[in-house]
């Protein structure tokens, strides 16, 4: 940006220029290049990421009743849209929301459309682009079908055979990366299968060659509930971390959403090999799904960050609001009051834990000189951050709304005066209301065919 800045909390300025994607200078005085902006009762902090998600399941959230992940999934994909407008228009959604609760970054594990896989990234990708946000779009992908995700106890289960060959699945990830893959301008692709749950060794293996090939991150779900802890007994006789940590698939590229229900000795290995736990609090108490070891894995020094997860597990896309949570959530689990999360740790962690976890910490995550300018800019007379106290505490612990006044990413402002500079919101607003319609009834047949078999399998009978 060419623009100096002043912080009416601290004094400081900042000066970015070189057509405006780094900072340039921090100091108490600057001289103003192109426009200064007025920090005074403003706070501002590097752009927070938002690194997990899922953009399209913005057109369920609120429908979907109280199930556990399996049966939840179920419903989800009975309904998942299918066409390339909705993808466009979730995936606009999903930034316009992450900017306006402090994110400048969002990991989308993007649910790709049967038969239209390469138009589904496509869609995302230029939506993410005239939005101004930075993506790291990772497709979700998987080669068993839906039935194998779930426990087989006692029963004998065959599953009919996914629909696309591990082979041609990859081929159309490294499609994707020649096409979209363009880090420097904002835009990353990950490999992303979906997690053991669904994908076989050849799908992580031929994943792990790409990303090492492309230098590519890699994006998993990893034990979010107690069925898949149970799954990786059977699949492999082991922990599933044990198996990823075998093949391979673990390393300081390697981000794991949710991470809930692991052993001490799995911790260790993910401190070892310096993968990154992407916390989603609100999906994991919405899915019942558990409460991470958060603590634990900070006390183990592994990197965490946080989450949204999709929409319709959460069921919006608040990061602060998840930050939140994701943060005073872990008071309960552990009495020892000194390893709680401070304020300003969950800031460092929503930042340069994200930073990390997507293996840009050397250009990302904190306000440093020679970083990108990733920054968002907080309003401190905002009704929501007022009477004045301590900005930050407040931030993280209260409630803040229409506190974000501007945005930067990769030095352009993409947020001025609360408002979104790139596109339409209230024609957003409108499509999004064009394309759906109110519903109260719905029902799942694949959660109404696999709810008894759930329930077996799971000892609820
Ligand atoms: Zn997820």
């Amino acid at each position: 940006m060419s623009a100096g800045l002043s912080s009416g909390q601290d004094a400081e300025g900042i000066l970015g220029h070189r057509a405006g994607e780094a900072i340039a200078a921090i100091a108490p005085s600057l001289e103003v290049i192109g426009t200064a902006i007025n920090g005074e009762n403003k706070l501002l902090l590097p752009g927070f990421f938002n690194a997990h998600s899922h953009s399209s399941e913005m057109w369920q959230r609120g429908i979907i009743p109280p199930l556990p992940l399996e049966l939840w999934l179920a419903q989800l994909y009975d309904f998942a849209p299918l066409d390339l407008e909705k993808v466009y228009l979730s995936a606009l959604g999903t930034a316009v929301e992450t900017l306006f609760s402090g994110g400048t970054s969002v990991v989308d594990h993007l649910i790709l459309i049967p038969g239209k896989e390469l138009e589904t990234i496509a869609t995302a990708v230029r939506a993410y682009k005239e939005i101004g946000i930075r993506a790291f779009v990772s497709p979700l992908i998987q080669d068993e079908s839906m039935t194998a995700g779930i426990p087989s106890g006692e029963t004998k289960q065959n599953h009919e055979a996914y629909f696309r060959s591990t082979q041609a699945t990859l081929e159309l990830i490294e499609e994707a990366v020649r096409q979209f893959h363009r880090p420097d301008e904002g835009m990353s692709i990950l490999v992303a299968p979906t997690g053991i749950q669904l994908c076989s060794d050849a799908l992580f293996q031929g994943c792990i060659e790409l990303s090492d090939k492309y230098n590519l991150c890699r994006h998993s779900h990893l034990l979010e509930t107690k069925a898949q802890e149970k799954l990786a007994q059977e699949k492999y006789g082991c922990s599933a971390v044990e198996h990823l940590g075998r093949i391979g698939y673990l390393g300081d590229r390697t981000s794991l959403a949710h991470c809930i229900h692991l052993t001490d000795t799995d911790i260790a290995i993910l401190a070892e090999t310096k993968s990154t736990v992407v916390h989603n609090p609100l999906s994991n108490l919405r899915l019942g799904s558990g409460i991470a070891p958060i603590l634990k894995y900070r006390q183990a020094g592994v990197n965490v960050s946080f989450g949204c997860d999709g929409a319709s597990s959460n069921d919006s896309q608040d990061l602060l609001e998840a930050i939140k949570i994701g943060s005073i959530l872990h008071n309960i689990t552990d009495f020892d009051y000194q390893h709680w999360i401070t304020p300003r740790q969950s800031v460092e962690m929503a930042s340069l834990g994200g930073a990390k976890g997507l293996n840009m910490a050397d250009k990302l995550g904190s306000l440093t000189v020679g970083k990108k300018a990733d920054l968002v800019m907080y309003d401190l007379t905002s009704l929501s951050l007022l009477p004045r106290t301590d900005p930050i505490g407040l931030l993280i612990l209260g409630r803040p709304t229409n506190a974000v006044e501007s945005v930067w990413v990769n030095g352009k402002q993409v947020v001025a005066n609360g408002k979104v500079t790139t596109i339409n919101v209230d024609d957003l607003r409108q499509q999004l209301y064009d394309h759906s319609q109110w519903d109260t009834k719905r029902k799942s047949q694949t959660v109404a065919q696999l709810e008894a078999y759930y329930r077996t399998v799971m000892d609820l009978l």
